[in-house]
């Protein structure tokens, strides 16, 4: 099958070795979505792909686009952004860590629309930036769970439909709020206070930079964090491995503020 050159903008998520000399590359683009391509010869040091395809760099690249394969040949790259900043602080890096992740399972094979591209490289911006870095990452979480088409109905019962007034609980398996009538034998769900369901509406309506307006306590972050994950592992049929070294990253952080 006859190959097309393409090109787009796209952030590296993953890369891996392919025999001695290539790697093979998974990229979020804005063209194409997720994308794979094999960039033959990139370990050599005179390679034209060295330092180019780092991990969260924002690359415009070309590539060969094999219409029937779902891995493509990078031909020439050029780095447009980096994040310094996820070099010197470890949790910065950990949290991008577990954007990428969310992004490899929720985005399968290459879609024209390219969705997620620019909520992501708003999040890793936010993530790598000065700013409240744990809200960016629930800012995107919400949006991710637009994408997918799984974000939480928070008006009434999800299953009666009544208004909600006491106790309302968040169930993914009934894609949003459930009242406490109807709640029994639903074990996925989640108690939730009024609060969370604020912030997580508001999270899902606003560009990243209008997260600066929430402050909220540590319980409020816990109790955000613990709803919005369980909705997103019940969505994605699976737990994101890299949330666990990010939830340790951030306690050792926090014992460390408080001694
Ligand atoms: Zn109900």
């Amino acid at each position: 099958m006859a190959s097309r050159i393409e090109k787009s903008e796209g952030i590296v998520l993953r890369f891996y070795d392919y025999g001695d000399t290539s790697r093979i590359v998974v990229l979020m683009t804005r063209r194409f979505g997720k994308l794979k391509v094999m960039a033959k010869g990139a370990k050599g040091k005179r390679s034209p792909f060295a330092g180019r395809l780092e991990l969260f760099q924002v690359l415009n690249f070309q590539f060969y686009h094999y219409p029937d394969r779902d891995l493509h040949t990078l031909k020439e790259t050029e780095v447009i952004q980096m994040f310094p900043s996820f070099h010197e602080k470890l949790i910065a890096f950990a949290a991008a860590n577990y954007l990428s992740e969310l992004v490899q399972h929720a985005v399968h094979g290459e879609d024209s629309q390219g969705t997620l591209y620019r909520p992501l490289i708003d999040a890793l911006g936010a993530v790598g930036g000065d700013g409240d870095w744990e809200l960016a990452v629930r800012w995107f979480e919400t949006k991710l769970l637009q994408e997918l088409g799984a974000m939480p109905r928070l008006k009434n019962c999800a299953i009666c439909s009544k208004e909600l007034t006491e106790a309302p609980r968040l169930s993914p398996s009934h894609a949003g709020l459930v009242c406490s009538t109807c709640v029994p034998g639903d074990v996925r769900s989640l108690p939730i206070s009024s609060n969370a369901t604020g912030v997580i509406y508001f999270l899902s309506q606003v560009p990243i930079h209008k997260i600066e307006t929430i402050k909220l306590t540590q319980l409020q972050r816990i109790e955000l964090k613990k709803v919005l994950r369980n909705f997103l592992d019940f969505s994605l049929e699976r737990r994101v491995k890299s949330s666990e070294f990010l939830d340790k990253l951030l306690a050792t952080s926090e014992n460390a503020l408080t001694v």
